[in-house]
């Protein structure tokens, strides 16, 4: 988006009319700001307002709804399916251009671990941090209707897979959210929920440094949260968590954020790629020996012109991939244009991360932080890089709104079926969940009077 977006404008600035066209493919019509996700699964941000619409803002670009499904780059074309062709029979699209970038950014690195990919939850979609969300606040209803206790055990245990981001983040918003939920709940206690992060290395959150990272261990440590650090996770056959340390967690929860690798797309490209699975770029962000290819974001293996060691390349996060957007835009005109390019150069600025409501870690240009100033650090930052004013305008209202009124303990899980009261009034086959309309669920009503659900 961010690469459309300064092609679209430089574009009129510096060509003809009609002279380009900008065509952008995307499997949603959105950009998601995943630094957010951990804060709309916690409801402290809508889902609508942790996405971008991408016709509203590439509004002088061509947008194409469907996934790129492999690139011929020797015949300039690329192959789309669309939700059209998948309707019409016709199949696929073949799209034919001049230059291409590709930054299809990257998926969850699974591993073949025994029940893993029937029980595993991700997080890197607002789905996944909704439907997340959802389901936390179900267990609680389950736990609470249910006269069960192994049951009970299992809703109210939720175990997550890696330390990184994605999952300290996720787990530190939900537990933060479901502590302050429990007391809607007559017979659920705050210490009755248990959480556990499983890492496999000796520490968490490494893009903030050892100490910090210490210091998070510390602080989820203090909030009762069981931190396994050079722990795996061996199976989770039956929806029971087993670890390496020979633990076992019969548990409805087990959220997967152990690591990303490049999207499957890039082995569909012919393009030269590392053995990490990534574009191999150069430090202008082309694709090494193909003229007229661009990549950048976690899918481009872009050297790090700044590491004290040679032969690095540049992390796969949001800062990387933001400010190589903007570069690669520049080079794929001065490209057009003959002009010379510019190699992209960005020292890593250092991190920031939330560990909950007023709760964080941040090191940044050298200084190190914890706590509230910390989390209004998290804050400041990813409210100046959220895209468009539009965006950061209503995030801002949400958060002074939320700080005014309690905590949205809402989960509108049964948006995930609109059609099932529908369905059984009209006798079809039976629903996987019966919501009631106009019921909210989680604490709202009383606890008795309320589906088990799940
Ligand atoms: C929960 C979470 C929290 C994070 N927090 C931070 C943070 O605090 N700081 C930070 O620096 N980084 C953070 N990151 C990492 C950061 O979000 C990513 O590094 C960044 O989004 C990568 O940008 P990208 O453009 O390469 O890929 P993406 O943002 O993933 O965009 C890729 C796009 O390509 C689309 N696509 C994929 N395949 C195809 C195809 N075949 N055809 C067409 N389109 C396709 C995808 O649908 C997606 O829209 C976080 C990530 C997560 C999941």
């Amino acid at each position: 988006m961010y690469t459309a977006l300064r092609l679209q404008r430089k574009v009129k600035q510096r060509l003809r009319r009609g002279d380009a066209e900008i065509v952008v493919v995307t499997p949603e019509p959105y950009m998601t700001y995943q630094p957010f996700l951990p804060e709309a699964a916690a409801g402290s941000i809508s889902p609508r307002h942790v996405v971008v619409p991408l016709r509203r803002v590439l509004n002088d670009c061509r947008i194409v709804i469907g996934e790129v499904r492999d690139v011929d780059h020797a015949a300039r074309t690329a192959t789309v399916t669309t939700l059209a062709t998948a309707e019409d029979g016709t199949g696929s699209l073949e799209i034919a251009y001049d230059e291409i970038v590709i930054a299809p950014g990257s998926v969850s690195r699974t591993l073949p671990i025994p029940g893993l990919a029937e029980f595993g939850i991700g997080f890197k979609t607002v789905e996944e941090a909704i439907g997340l969300r959802n389901h936390v606040i179900e267990q609680m209803d389950i736990a609470s209707a249910t006269r069960d206790p192994a049951i009970r055990d299992a809703a109210l245990t939720f175990v997550f897979v890696g330390g990184g981001y994605a999952g300290v983040e996720a787990l530190a918003e939900l537990e933060d959210m479901a502590r302050y939920t429990a007391r809607y709940y007559h017979n659920i206690k705050p210490t009755d929920l248990k959480w556990i992060l499983v890492e496999a290395s000796g520490r968490i959150l490494p893009e903030v440094g050892e100490a910090m990272g210490t210091y998070a261990v510390g602080e989820l440590r203090g909030r009762n949260i069981d931190v396994r650090l050079e722990t795996r996770l061996d199976t989770c056959e039956d929806r029971v968590a087993v670890l390496s340390d020979g633990s076992r967690f019969p548990t409805r929860t087990l959220v997967w954020t152990a690591g990303v690798k490049p999207a499957p797309l890039l082995a569909a490209t012919g393009l030269p790629l590392t053995e990490r699975g990534r574009l191999r770029c150069t430090a202008t962000l082309g694709v090494e020996g193909a003229p007229h290819a661009w990549a950048a974001g976690d899918a481009a293996a872009v050297p790090d012109l700044t590491a004290s060691e040679p032969g690095r390349e540049t992390a796969p996060n949001a800062q990387h991939a933001v400010r190589q957007a903007k570069v690669l835009a520049d080079n794929v005109l001065s490209s057009i244009e003959g002009r010379p390019l510019r190699e992209y150069r960005h020292a890593y600025a250092g991190s920031v991360a939330s560990l909950g409501l007023h709760k964080g870690v941040a090191h940044v240009y050298g200084r190190k932080l914890k706590g509230y100033p910390a989390w209004l650090m998290h804050r400041v930052y990813h409210l100046s890089r959220v895209p468009t004013f539009n965006r950061k305008a209503r995030v801002l209202a949400e958060w002074t709104l939320s700080g005014l009124f309690k905590r949205e303990i809402v989960s509108l899980g049964s948006l995930e079926h609109p059609r099932a009261e529908f369905e059984l009034a009209a006798g079809g086959p039976a629903a996987p969940r019966v919501p009631r309309p106009g019921r909210p669920q989680g604490g709202e009503e009383p606890p008795e009077n309320r589906p088990a659900g799940g």
